[in-house]
Order: structure tokens, then C-alpha cells, then sequence
């Protein structure tokens, strides 16, 4: 794919970058390498000086840097001012506790002696320089997710970023650079996904950490394994959205339609898959189904619109075949089902699908298995509590979940039986700095936020005085 910015809206090109060559990738591992050697040995509040500046020229870049998302993959204009706010608030709250999170743990005063030590702490030292590879759909927060941690923890940062986000890719090292961090300690490789494994593979690297798809995952996976290389992977989904008798059946359906199309439908953590029992089946089918028609579709540059174009016109062919294939092995299409009609003008060539409601699932359509990253929503009817989770759990993924019960009894079995990285009762899944974010089967491995996240890229050393 070449390295470019095509307005999905449209579907015009509107600035393509050449990918760096051998001598260019040389030079920014050696920076990265120089800057890390200084920049491991800063105290935590140097650290978290320049974060919080970086936070604060986001904060005050926001309309930009909101505006230019939202040509480079289509999500809608309010949304992207979300995310930038998301991001600024993420990053003053690691600059806020990284310290607390990465204090030397003291082991139990009993364990010490036994060791024969006079004290035994264990610290947790920087890694090195770290790449992460990176997608289109949170171009900004799935960065930030990864650098703000890292950084604070004495790591530093090389970028390689999704090829269609360039712009929002440069603005990421503009950003750092601006707030006075080394020009080592971030730093943006436009490269082809090619390129990467000579990246991972450079002795320079210490660690990978990629946010993405599957196969991208097991291809970055494989070298990172070759190369005996920290690695962690945030990987599809396709969440299950469990509703039961005892919810709030009308917020249930309203939340359900904003959990699956925000970001256009392009969410790893988006509901996907949603389980009805069948005693409150018809009423959350007509509701949610109400919900999805009401959508406008149309220019994401439009503070109106709920649903932009989706970010690549292959993504939008792989979404119809999906579709395709359960229509045509019986499923019943309950709205959309196929591209708007009577768009804007200009907005023809864009690629945009209606929200689509898919019930009747077999589990030989491919989106039973299969993740569908738009708008395109599957419901499935559920006899009892225990076929609802059976449902949930019959998927190669595991990332996160959500289940509707006001039943505490019901909420003990889900918290229990859920295959995935969370469970959220009635509400939907979204991250947040202080918790741990991540999955299980083929959505991943590893966690980033939290303490867990930001221990990932460090080396926790033990120190024993004798
Ligand atoms: P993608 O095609 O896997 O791309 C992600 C990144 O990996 C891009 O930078 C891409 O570069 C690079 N890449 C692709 N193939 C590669 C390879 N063989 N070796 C090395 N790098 C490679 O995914 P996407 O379409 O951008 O994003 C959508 C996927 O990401 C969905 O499955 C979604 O669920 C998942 N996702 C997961 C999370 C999470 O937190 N778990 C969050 C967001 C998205 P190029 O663009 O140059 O190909």
C-alpha cells in the first residue's frame, strides 16, 4: 500500500510520501539508540514536564489535528475532537502516576530474610527503543496509548504508523519534538510494512508492540519470536453484547447502536455480536433496528453526521462480501444491507455502507467467525443465560464483552465464564488510562494502560544487598 492520504469521503488522493530508504531507517535507529542512552537516566518529573507540555499543544492543536484524522480515514469531525481530548486527558494522567506505578516494589519484610538479603527491592528499568506498529482506526490514541506509558517508563519511541495516516503520523513526532523532547525519544519511520521485520530485527530494537490485525500481528509476531524480542499484541475482536431479562432493555438498545458504529463501525473494542434472550428478543430487535436506521450517514466533516465513510475502499469490499456470504447462506437482513443512495455531491466515489442489522446467523457465515470492521451489526436470539455465553464464547476472539443483566447472580456467571480481555455491565466498552487493556485467543497478547501496561517495556531488575 503506498504511503498516502486519500479522503475516503471522496476517494481522492491528496498527498502521497515516498517511504524511506535503507540510510534514512539507518539514521533514525542510531538517534533513537543515542537518545535513549540519556533519556533512560531522566528523573520522573523531567519526564513528566514534557509529557504534560505534549499534552497541552495537543489540547491546543485540537481543530487541526481533529480536521486532519478525519481526511486521512473518515471518522466523523466530533469524534475526532473526542479523541484528541482522550488523548491529552491520558497523557497529564501517566505524567500524573507513572512514578507510583513504577516505585521499586519491596518484597515481604519474612521472604527477605529468608533470602539471607539485608534488602531486596525490585526496580523497574527502561527496555530500550521501542517500535510500534500501528493502525489507522484511533490514529492518535493508539500512539498515544503506547508512547505515553512508554515514555514516562524511560523508553523511547519508533513509529510505524498505518499507510494511509502519514499526515497524522508526522504530526506525532511534530508534537514531541515541539515539547522539547530529544529527537531520538520519538520518531516516525514512514515505511512500507515490508520494511518492519529489518526494523524488529535491527539489534537496536529492544521490544514491538503492535495494534492491528491478525495477520499483521502473527507476521510481527514471528520475527519478534525469531528475535527473542518483548512483544505485545492488541489484535481484533469481535465482542459479544449479551442482553437479559433483568436490563434496562430501551438503554440497552440505544447503547448497543452507538457501541457499534462508533468510528464508523472500525472499533477492535466495538459490540459486534449481540445475544438476546428471547424474552426480551422483539423488543430490543425493534428498538436497535430503529436506532440504526436513524443514522445519518454522510460527510464526516459534518457535525451532524453519525457514520462517515469507511477508511479504505478495500475494507468497505470486505465488509459487502461479508455481508454477501450470510445473505446468501440464509440470513435475514434487517436494514442496510448495501451502499447509501442520494449522498451529498462529491460524496458518490466515497465508501461509505448503511448500518446494517444481520439476524439468522449460521455458524457457517463468515460473519459468525469473522470480524466486521464497519457497520454491520449480527443478532442472535438465546434461549437461556447459558446459551448466551455459549454464543459469546464461539469466536476465535477475546478481547472485550459486554452483558446487560441487573442480576447479581447472572453478573457472577459472566464475570466467571466471558472469554475476554473485560466484561462491562450495563454499558460499553471503552479504555481508560487506569485500567488494563487487552485480550485473550486470537485478539492478543500483553496489556497496555495501567500499571500492567506500562511494566510491559520494562526490565523489572532485582536488587538484593547482601
Ligand atoms: P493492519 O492492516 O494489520 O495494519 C496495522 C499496522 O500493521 C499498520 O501499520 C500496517 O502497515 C502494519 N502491517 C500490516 N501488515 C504487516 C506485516 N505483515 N508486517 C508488519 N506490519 C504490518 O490493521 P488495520 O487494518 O490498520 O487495523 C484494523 C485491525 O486492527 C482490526 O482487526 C482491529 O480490530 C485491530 N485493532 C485492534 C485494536 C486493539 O487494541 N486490540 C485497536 C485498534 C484496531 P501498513 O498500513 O503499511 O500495511
Amino acid at each position: 500500500m503506498a504511503i498516502a492520504t486519500v479522503d475516503p469521503a471522496t476517494g481522492r488522493t491528496l498527498a502521497t510520501f515516498p517511504p524511506l530508504d535503507a540510510q534514512g531507517v539507518e539514521e533514525r535507529l542510531r538517534r533513537a539508540a543515542e537518545a535513549f542512552e540519556q533519556y533512560r537516566t531522566s528523573p520522573f518529573d523531567h519526564r513528566a514536564q514534557l509529557l504534560r507540555r505534549a499534552a497541552d499543544r495537543l489540547t491546543a492543536d485540537r481543530e487541526k489535528v481533529a480536521a486532519t484524522m478525519v481526511t486521512e480515514m473518515g471518522k466523523p469531525l466530533v469524534q475526532a475532537r473526542a479523541e484528541v481530548d482522550k488523548c491529552a486527558k491520558s497523557m497529564h494522567w501517566f505524567a500524573d502516576h507513572a512514578a507510583g506505578l513504577l516505585a521499586d516494589q519491596i518484597p515481604d519484610a519474612a521472604d527477605v530474610a529468608d533470602s539471607g538479603a539485608a534488602g531486596v527491592r525490585v526496580r523497574f528499568r527502561p527496555l530500550g527503543p521501542v517500535l510500534a506498529v500501528m493502525p489507522w482506526n484511533f490514529p492518535l490514541w493508539q500512539v498515544i496509548r503506547a508512547a505515553a506509558p512508554a515514555l514516562m517508563a524511560g523508553d523511547v519511541l519508533l513509529l510505524k504508523h498505518a499507510s494511509n495516516v502519514p499526515r497524522t503520523a508526522l504530526y506525532l513526532q511534530e508534537l514531541f519534538a515541539h515539547a522539547g523532547y530529544e529527537a531520538g525519544c520519538f520518531q516516525t519511520l514512514l515505511i512500507a510494512s515490508g520494511q518492519v521485520a529489518e526494523v524488529i530485527r535491527d539489534d537496536r530494537v529492544a521490544a514491538v508492540t503492535l495494534t492491528g490485525s491478525e495477520g499483521a500481528g502473527q507476521s510481527v509476531a514471528t520475527v519478534a519470536g525469531e528475535q527473542l524480542k518483548k512483544c505485545v499484541l492488541e489484535l481484533g475482536g469481535s465482542d459479544p453484547f449479551l442482553v437479559l431479562p433483568s436490563a434496562d432493555v430501551a438503554k440497552a438498545a440505544q447503547v448497543a447502536v452507538r457501541a457499534r458504529v462508533q468510528n464508523n463501525g472500525q472499533s477492535c473494542i466495538a459490540a459486534k455480536r449481540f445475544i438476546v434472550h428471547e424474552a426480551v428478543f422483539a423488543e430490543f430487535e425493534r428498538a436497535f433496528v430503529e436506532g440504526m436506521r436513524a443514522l445519518r450517514v454522510g460527510n464526516p466533516m459534518d457535525e451532524h453526521t453519525d457514520v462517515g465513510p469507511l477508511a479504505t475502499e478495500q475494507g468497505r469490499d470486505e465488509l459487502e462480501e461479508q455481508v454477501e456470504d450470510a445473505r446468501g447462506k440464509g440470513a435475514r437482513v434487517l436494514c442496510g444491507g448495501r451502499r447509501p443512495e442520494g449522498l451529498a455531491e462529491g460524496l458518490g466515489e466515497g465508501w461509505f455502507y448503511e448500518p446494517t442489522v444481520l439476524t439468522d446467523i449460521d455458524p457457517a457465515m463468515r460473519v459468525h467467525h469473522e470480524e466486521c470492521f464497519g457497520p454491520v451489526a449480527t443478532l442472535y436470539r438465546a434461549a437461556d443465560l447459558a446459551e448466551a455465553v455459549a454464543i459469546a464464547n464461539d469466536t476465535p476472539y477475546g478481547l472485550s464483552s459486554n452483558a446487560w443483566t441487573r442480576d447479581p447472580g447472572e453478573q457472577g456467571v459472566l464475570a466467571r465464564d466471558l472469554q475476554a480481555g473485560g466484561v462491562y455491565f450495563n454499558g460499553m466498552t471503552a479504555s481508560h488510562p487506569a485500567f488494563p487493556f487487552g485480550g485473550i485467543k486470537r485478539s492478543g497478547y500483553g496489556r497496555e494502560l495501567d500499571g500492567l501496561g506500562i511494566r510491559e517495556f520494562t526490565n523489572p531488575t532485582t536488587l538484593w544487598y547482601g
